[in-house]
Formats: structure tokens, C-alpha cells, sequence
């Protein structure tokens, strides 16, 4: 396997003291070579103004040591909301979001594929098309795709499975620009047994029959606290959880994930925050 088509393992990075500042701070000190940020308040709904100098600086540093840099959209976003102010607000979200992605040199925009909550799954996937569609046209060429991220399983969610990523891909018209996020923690949640012998595999070889060879552009890459099936979102450090890091070598030798970056999201240890699980991902890399 030549080097291009290594996945680069790195993490969600905390950006207090700026995106560059702090965020390749901390990506230095973990040894992670891909980095996914947030660029406002994950939990509310305000749009911040970047800092020019720390998004210049971010940017220029992905271009010159080819690291990919991800944003993660605030997890208030729900285009499948029956609140029309809901919606309203997870279209500014993602547009801004978009924008700030395009500013630091982002690849892609994660966001969650949403819930129908109380109203009826049709009302919610044709909001899906009406909203998400007009924010995949505006994406300019040299701008971050919008990468959707499939959910536990819980509630009303409109996306779990990898075979639901079937039907949401075609309600965007298999948009150029709509990319996929898999968490394998989420996958786990939502009834894909990862932890068997194969079973990432398979479902990965399920996942390029459903989407194709080139649509997956970014692996969250987390262990479970939770059971397979159990429709839970608890992420937990690499190893330590209920997948186990040894199908995660599985991952790196499956095709549809060659050279897909990894991030972890895991809550660290206390003494270590995220070193530990980046060595052990770049461990059953090989390389
Ligand atoms: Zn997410
Ligand atoms: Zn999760």
C-alpha cells in the first residue's frame, strides 16, 4: 500500500486559545494527523466570527503538511425538526458552518442526519430535500463538502444503518457535495456487530454497496460503553469499550476506507487525553 493511501488518525481537538493556537497545540502533542474542530458553541445556536489571523494560520498549515481538518456542526441541528425556528436555525447553523469550513482549508462539514421527533417521517424527509439541497448548490468548488453522520439509532432518527444512508443520499438527489461521516460507535448503536470476527467488514462492504466506492470521507472512529444494538451514543476510549481495537484493523485493510481520515472522540484518560488511543489506531495501521 503506498503512503497516499494510509488514512491519516487524529482527533477531535479542543481550540481554546484559538483554532490554530490551541487546536495544532494539541494535535502536536498527541501526534494526531488529522484534526476535526468546532467553530462556534457545539450545544447552542450562535454564529461566531472566526479570527482571520488563526484561520489563516490553520489553513496554511493543512495545506503545507497535507493534515485534513474536519468541522463538526453544532449537534442542535435537526433539519427533520417539526419546529419551523428549529429549522430555521439548522440552516444558518450548517451555512455558517460551511463558511467557516471554507475559510480554514476544511474538507468537510460533519452534521448529524437529524430526527422526525414527533411529526411524521415523510414531513421530515421532504424537509430534508428542501433544505439541505439549496446549501449543497451553494458550495463553491474549493469548498468543504457537508458530510453526514448517521445516528444511534434512538427516537425518531431519520438515519442509522448503513443501508439508511440508501434512501437519505437519494432524497439529496445524490448531491456531488453530500458526503458520509461513519462513526463506528454509532454504527455498533444502531445493530451492526462490529465486534465479531468480519463484522466490520461486512459492514463496510455494506456500506460501499449502499453509498459507493468514493462517498465515505471521514470514519469518527470511537469504541462503545454500550452493547451492541443498544441504540446508545456513549463513546468510549479505543480498546476499552465493547468493540474492542482490534476490528479497527479490519478498517484499515477494507478498500472503501483506504485513505479515509480517522478522528477519535473519545473521552480520554485522565493523565493522557488522546495519545494513547492515536498510538494504538497508528499500531494496527502498520505504518
Ligand atoms: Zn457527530
Ligand atoms: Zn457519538
Amino acid at each position: 500500500m503506498g503512503v497516499e493511501l494510509r488514512s491519516p488518525i487524529g482527533a477531535h481537538v479542543p481550540v481554546a486559545g484559538g483554532l490554530a493556537t490551541g487546536g495544532l497545540r494539541y494535535a502536536a502533542q498527541i501526534g494526531a494527523e488529522a484534526i476535526q474542530v468546532f467553530v462556534s458553541n457545539p450545544r447552542g445556536w450562535a454564529l461566531a466570527a472566526g479570527k482571520q489571523v488563526e484561520d489563516e494560520r490553520l489553513r496554511a498549515h493543512s495545506e503545507q503538511s497535507g493534515m485534513p481538518v474536519f468541522v463538526h456542526s453544532p449537534y442542535l441541528i435537526n433539519i427533520g425538526s417539526p419546529n419551523p425556528q428549529t429549522v430555521a436555525s439548522s440552516v444558518a447553523s450548517i451555512r455558517h458552518s460551511l463558511a467557516r469550513g471554507a475559510a480554514i482549508g476544511a474538507r468537510g462539514v460533519v452534521v448529524h442526519t437529524g430526527s422526525a421527533v414527533s411529526q411524521p417521517r415523510e414531513d421530515a424527509v421532504r424537509q430534508l430535500r428542501e433544505h439541505l439541497l439549496p446549501l449543497l448548490d451553494e458550495i463553491p468548488p474549493d469548498g468543504p463538502d457537508l458530510l453526514f453522520e448517521p445516528m444511534a439509532g434512538q427516537g425518531a432518527m431519520l438515519c442509522a444503518t448503513v443501508q439508511d444512508l440508501g434512501p437519505y443520499l437519494d432524497t439529496l438527489d445524490r448531491h456531488p457535495r453530500a458526503g458520509v461521516c461513519l462513526d463506528t460507535c454509532h454504527a455498533f448503536a444502531a445493530g451492526h456487530d462490529l465486534a465479531a470476527p468480519g463484522g466490520m467488514a461486512a459492514t463496510l462492504d455494506a456500506l460501499a454497496a449502499t453509498i459507493g466506492a468514493d462517498r465515505l470521507k471521514l470514519i469518527h472512529a470511537n469504541d462503545s460503553k454500550d452493547v451492541c444494538g443498544a441504540n446508545k451514543d456513549r463513546h468510549e476510549n479505543i480498546g476499552a469499550g465493547r468493540i474492542g481495537a482490534e476490528p479497527f484493523a479490519e478498517l484499515f485493510r477494507h478498500p472503501v476506507s483506504r485513505g479515509v481520515p480517522l478522528v477519535i472522540e473519545t473521552p480520554g484518560r485522565s493523565a493522557d487525553p488522546h495519545r494513547a488511543d492515536v498510538e494504538t489506531l497508528k499500531a494496527l495501521r502498520g505504518v
